[in-house]
């Protein structure tokens, strides 16, 4: 069997703990095999990074720029223990917020739906993508305490000295104010993202505020999403046979809760953080949660939502078995390998990541699975695999 090739790289980006384990299995059993694999590898394992000073992260964000696709493993975000446990020059920052940063994008996260690991929300058939709006708000608000009664305004100061002003509170005792902002410039990008993702996935996109409350703030970014998808996204969006529909925030919720899925969900920051725990989790497994980040300019990083699974390589450290879940990491390669082939023209390219997803979910659905969704299984007599067994059950099934 000749290999699939492949003419322009992926950006690949390796990690941690136990995914990192993951990772090295997944290519040699259910890519290399199959692909004459292309990649610009950068390892973002912490020991490297605390080498680099942390460039290395910095390096493959400026990689995707070149290549526009990435893949990235799970990787650690140093806290005063991982300090001791690597020895750390410094506590480097989040690689996720680092490359976030440099890319400029908005985060999806979608559930990977099987049968037998059934939504608690019985009428949702198709995935719920959630994006979220990961500036500004309450994220980067400014709070204070109101010790007694006095007068608190907002003051904007212009450049050339004059100034607006606006009461917030009369306060006739104690009470707490908070400030908050966001930026046009940081929601256009949002809005972007969202409706050439929309496009890529052809799914309609939802966008919910509190626009009858929050008639400055909240209405902003209604109007600034009603005047791109008019300029530049209505006639691609009809093309496409996909639609976008603002409602109100509470609108949203009540209709999330009634359909059957199959939508992208945009969300400002704080609904998004709240939202998306809700979504993954009543859809059952954090394990099964992909991750992409997409930047208006074009640029794809494809990842699992959970992170490196510490207690499992402990485990493994210790030479005992673990039943680590690999699907949401072999679906942040496949998302990658299918944008790779798209971007190329190369349709073998993009029929392999198809038959990969089918083969896993296949594999589920048989009721061979790891631990984590064994707990949870609506199907009779799951048989449990060890980490490497699962990913060896779904390669005898590419190989057919
Ligand atoms: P985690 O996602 O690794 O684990 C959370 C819980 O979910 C654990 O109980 C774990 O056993 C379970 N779990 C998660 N993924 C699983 C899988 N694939 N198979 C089976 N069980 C799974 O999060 P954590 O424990 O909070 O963090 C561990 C490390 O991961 C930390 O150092 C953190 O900084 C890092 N992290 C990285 C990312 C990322 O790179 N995107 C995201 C989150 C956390």
């Amino acid at each position: 069997m000749s290999k699939i090739q492949m003419t322009e790289p992926i950006v690949e980006m390796d990690g941690d703990e136990m995914t990192r384990i993951l990772w090295k299995m997944i290519k040699d059993e259910l890519l290399m095999p199959f692909i004459d694999l292309k990649t610009d590898y950068y390892d973002l394992g912490l020991e490297y990074r605390n080498e680099t000073n942390d460039q290395v992260t910095i390096d493959s964000a400026n990689a995707t720029k070149k290549y526009k696709v990435a893949v990235k493993c799970a990787t650690i975000t140093p806290n005063a223990a991982r300090m001791t446990e690597y020895n750390l020059k410094e506590m480097w920052k989040s690689p996720n917020g680092t490359i976030r940063a440099i890319l400029d994008g908005t985060v999806f996260r979608t559930p990977i739906v099987v049968e037998g690991i059934e939504p608690c929300v019985k009428n949702w058939k198709r995935p719920i993508t959630i994006a979220r709006h990961a500036y500004g708000d309450v994220y980067k608000g400014s709070e204070m305490k109101i010790p007694e009664a006095g007068k608190v305004e907002l003051v904007y100061t212009k450049e050339d000295g004059t100034q607006e002003r606006e009461l917030i509170h009369q306060f006739t005792g104690a009470g707490i104010v908070q400030g908050m902002h966001n930026v046009e410039e940081s929601i256009e990008s949002f809005a972007r993202s969202c409706f050439n993702y929309a496009l890529d996935i052809k799914q309609d996109l939802w966008f919910a505020t509190k626009d009858t409350i929050s008639k400055k703030y909240d209405h902003t970014f209604k109007d600034i999403f009603q005047e791109i998808f008019d300029a530049e996204y209505k006639e691609k969006f009809a093309e496409a046979g996909i639609e976008y529909f603002y409602t109100l925030i509470d609108d949203a919720v009540a209709r999330v809760m009634k359909s059957e899925g199959g939508y992208i969900w945009a969300c400002k920051n704080y609904d998004g953080d709240v939202m998306s725990d809700m979504v993954s989790s009543a859809f059952g497994s954090l394990a099964m949660m992909t991750s992409v980040l997409v930047s208006p300019h074009g640029y794809y990083e494809y990842e699992a939502a959970h992170g490196t699974v510490q207690r499992h390589y402990y485990k493994y450290l210790k030479g005992e078995e673990t039943s680590t879940n690999s699907v949401a990491t072999i679906f942040a390669w496949t998302g990658a390998l299918r944008k790779r082939g798209e971007l190329d023209g190369n349709q073998e390219l993009m029929e392999f990541a198809d038959k990969l997803e089918k083969a896993t979910i296949d594999t589920i659905e048989e009721g061979k699975m790891t631990k984590d969704l064994a707990l949870i299984t609506s199907l009779p007599n799951p048989v449990v695999l060890n980490s490497e067994a699962f990913i060896k059950a779904i390669a005898e099934k590419l190989d057919k």
